[in-house]
């Protein structure tokens, strides 16, 4: 691994996270929760690869698929001359969510990645409201194509590139009870009260006053922004706003999609139905696949097209991911009980919560379903990215992978595969438990 190392230094941009020379992993062969590296060591991991393996990797029924469709027809001619599976994986799309929430018909706009799904869904906001600017929120990620980072705001992905934005996005706080952005301090979301939620509400009509915003854009849960649960009144608060204002509520469950958080979708929690949803990661079993998901009477805010379409692309539609994201939305919802997510999430929040020793740097442990978030403390109780780091570096080495996210890069996230026993989950909980008492802080 030490050559491969080498070589990416050599070939690949400098834009991708540098591999820690240290510590260098190389993944050759996945299978269920585990991953091999090229020197033959075994990780569980927790990650779920960014959450997408959310049925484990190389599950024979979706590899199955995939294989037979490879031999068959691995691609077709993007919107003109599509496969029989994109109408199936379109009508599935539809079964599972708007159909689902009683909202009708639906009809999508296809994708390969998160930013695909999200830039659908910001030009379909803006053709149908006729209004430029959306509002998003801090702390959240939605990609770094030029369009979906405009929405994209935590880390330094914007930093660079600030002069050549549209600067599209008004941004406002994401209630991250834990680190109120009202200075309320921290407590539990159940905690929180009415003036949080009037905090946002003045600031909501604010904007909508002051801007022309055609869509509210949200995560109903940071991911990468730190594993971070709204309190209960934020999602109904933005469809309510919206609703008044006559714009567009984009929800982005490319991470919180597909029983990640408990139920199918985060949204189901709060009752919350959105006008667009993007879905993505899990969604093709491993390929890149995404979708752009709205009712009839909202997608077709774009016009006919006779002639050249006026949003596609190569792959749009691929008979390989449309195959790939058909077996998995079958597999999935035939598993989906036996899965027992809440139960292993609760499991999980509450071996975390256990605290071996005292003075133990974890802090404000919260989830919901297998999507668990960590804070990882100095003494003083503030955010410790370093401490955090090691403990992920420890963590490899014992054969766990783990990622640290939140703005503060300070949040141990919790993804694990949906298909994890409860068997591995305890060990994982006793392996962090054991480090942490020998690195401590
Ligand atoms: N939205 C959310 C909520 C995500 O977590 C991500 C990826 N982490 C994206 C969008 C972007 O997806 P992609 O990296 O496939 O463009």
């Amino acid at each position: 691994s030490s050559m491969l190392c080498a070589g990416l230094r050599r070939w690949e941009s400098r834009n991708v996270t540098f591999l820690s020379a240290e510590f260098p992993v190389f993944w050759e062969q996945a299978e269920g929760v585990n991953v091999w590296d090229v020197d033959g060591n075994r990780y569980l991991d927790l990650t779920a690869g960014f959450g997408v393996a959310a049925l484990g990797y190389s599950h024979p029924a979706i590899a199955a698929a995939g294989g037979a469709q490879l031999r068959q027809l691995p691609l077709g001619m993007g919107d003109v001359h599509p496969s029989a599976g994109k109408v199936e994986l379109l009508e599935f799309l539809s079964r599972l969510t708007f159909e689902a929430w009683g909202r009708g018909e639906a009809k999508s706009i296809l994708g390969c990645t998160g930013s695909d799904a999200v830039e659908a869904a910001m030009k379909t906001a803006f053709l149908a409201t006729g209004r430029p600017k959306l509002i998003a929120f801090r702390g959240s990620y939605h990609g770094l194509a030029y369009g979906a980072m405009e929405a994209t705001e935590m880390g330094d992905f914007q930093k660079p590139f600030l002069e050549q934005l549209a600067k599209r996005a008004v941004f406002l706080p994401f209630p991250n009870c834990w680190h109120c952005p009202w200075g309320k301090g921290e407590r539990s979301p159940s905690e929180c009260d009415a003036g949080c939620r009037s905090a946002l509400a003045a600031d909501l009509k604010r904007v909508f006053a002051s801007h022309s915003v055609g869509a509210v854009l949200v995560e109903p849960m940071l991911g990468r922004g730190g594993m971070v649960l709204p309190p209960d009144w934020f999602l109904p608060l933005l469809r309510q706003v919206a609703d008044e204002e006559g714009a567009l509520l984009i929800l982005d469950e490319i991470f919180t999609g597909f029983f990640r958080t408990g139920p199918r979708f985060a949204c189901e929690r709060w009752g919350v139905v959105p006008d667009l949803l993007c879905v993505g990661k899990p969604l093709g079993g491993g390929f890149p696949i995404s979708a752009c998901i709205g009712p009839a009477g909202v997608m077709d805010a774009w016009p006919e097209s006779d002639g050249e379409a006026l949003h596609t692309s190569t792959f749009l539609g691929s008979p390989l991911g449309c195959r790939l994201a058909c077996a998995f939305l079958e597999e999935i919802e035939s598993c989906r009980k036996g899965l027992a997510v809440e139960e292993k999430g609760k499991r999980l929040l509450a071996g975390l919560s256990e605290s071996r020793f005292p003075a133990s740097p974890l802090k404000n442990v919260r989830g919901s379903g297998l999507f668990v978030g960590v804070e990882v403390t100095d003494r003083h109780g503030r955010p410790d990215a370093a401490l955090a780091g090691r403990l992920v570096s420890a963590l490899l080495k014992a054969g766990l992978i783990l990622l640290a996210g939140g703005p503060d890069r300070h949040v141990l996230s919790f993804t694990p595969p949906l298909v994890v026993t409860q068997d591995e989950l305890n060990w994982s909980i006793a392996t962090l438990h054991s480090l942490l008492e020998r690195i401590g802080r």
